[in-house]
């Protein structure tokens, strides 16, 4: 099936198109750089960006896919979870688009469409080995951290944990902002990490002591750690010695990459799934994508990882989710639906 999907739960405004499992288009805005100045993603602001990109990102994608917009079979839009107004936005577009067109609509879960990114495989490296179940898929991004166990894409997919606390991306962010970098914070300390030692200082490790272990095994925590690198870096400033910025950077990347990874790949040895699907903007990390490569081997444990372009949100993950659910023969949503900025995992379409 030909399918547009519509991404708008953040600051990326996402228009996809799919046919079936191949990608035709895939446009996305961003106003990431409306945010630099506040130092994080603003709600309003955001919103406001997805009201004026929506329609022109509608056009380019169209006219990028070679088709029209009668020629459709459906609308795929994301419900939730993300920012409700942000969200509102592209489900009252993707309503109007649907009731005008005359044509089906399916709102569909943000973050299984970040597992959907993998079944465009004509954008993958690993074009000809089809996504196999179960899996587990491990979500990182600015408002994600989320590890799943994904039995089947369409009808059953379980949260095994999540962030306690912030997100990957955003204790990144966060910690470039004490290490006084700009905006998004993940690329400019993954870059001042490669002059850096990441065995310089010894961060903590949230949730990865034994007794944590026992009670939180697939949560992350990322805010103690953010805390301990700010007291490290005002005991220095405080004592008048300058920061080894490099060296602060890359032993904090560190301790963010290995907790995920311990999580991720425990998760895949405790339930017996030799596979691990990588997804979100944090996924952009040279360090994770390394260490990743390396414990996957060694356990092994097939690592998939989609071209960095469906990793960040995209409108074509949301296509292709709701190509799939056309596939396995789901009814389209009823246009009642809303914006559900708490969707759980387990309701991939609503
Ligand atoms: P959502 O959480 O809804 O998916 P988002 O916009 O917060 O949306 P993305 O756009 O997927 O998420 O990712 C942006 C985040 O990824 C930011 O927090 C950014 O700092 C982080 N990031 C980007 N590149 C890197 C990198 N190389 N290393 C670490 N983090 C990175
Ligand atoms: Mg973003
Ligand atoms: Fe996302």
């Amino acid at each position: 099936p030909l399918v547009l999907g519509i991404e708008t739960s953040c600051d990326e405004t996402g228009i996809g198109i799919v046919r079936g499992t191949t990608l035709l288009s895939n446009t996305i805005a961003s106003s990431m750089e409306e945010h630099a100045r506040y130092g994080g993603v603003v709600p309003e602001v955001a919103a406001r960006a997805h009201l004026e990109e929506l329609v022109p990102a509608i056009h380019a994608a169209v006219a990028e896919a070679g088709i029209r917009l009668t020629d459709l079979d459906a609308i795929a839009v994301t419900s939730g979870p993300g920012l409700a107004g942000a969200l509102m936005v592209g489900v009252g577009a993707a309503k109007a688009l649907a009731v005008a067109l005359g044509k089906p609509i399916y709102a569909v879960n943000h973050l299984v469409g970040h597992v959907g990114a993998d079944l465009l495989r004509n954008g993958a490296e690993h074009a000809d080995e089809p996504l196999e179940y179960p899996t587990i898929a491990l979500l990182v991004s600015g408002g994600h951290t989320s590890l799943l166990l994904v039995r089947d894409l369409v009808s059953d997919v379980e949260l095994l944990g999540e962030t306690i606390d912030d997100a990957a991306g955003e204790a990144f962010d966060k910690v470039a902002r004490i290490l006084g970098l700009p905006y998004p914070g993940g690329p400019e300390i993954d870059r001042a990490a490669q002059g850096g030692d990441p065995r310089a200082i010894r961060f903590p490790r949230g949730l990865s002591r034994p007794k944590d272990m026992a009670l939180h095994r697939y949560d992350f925590s990322f805010s103690g750690l953010k805390t301990s690198v700010a007291r490290w870096v005002e005991q220095r400033q405080d004592a008048g010695e300058t920061v080894p910025i490099a060296d602060v950077a890359a032993s904090f990347r560190e301790a963010v990459v290995d907790i995920l990874l311990t999580k991720a790949v425990a998760a895949c040895v405790d339930l017996g799934v030799p596979r691990l699907l990588l997804g979100g903007g944090v996924i952009a990390n040279a360090r994770l994508r390394a260490l990743a490569e390396e414990r996957t081997t060694a356990a092994g444990i097939a690592l998939r990882i989609p071209p960095l372009s469906l990793c960040t949100d995209n409108g074509a993950m949301i296509a292709a989710l709701g190509a799939q659910l056309i596939i396995a023969g789901h009814e389209p949503s009823t246009l009642g639906f809303g914006a559900d900025s708490t969707l759980p995992v387990s309701e991939i379409q609503v």
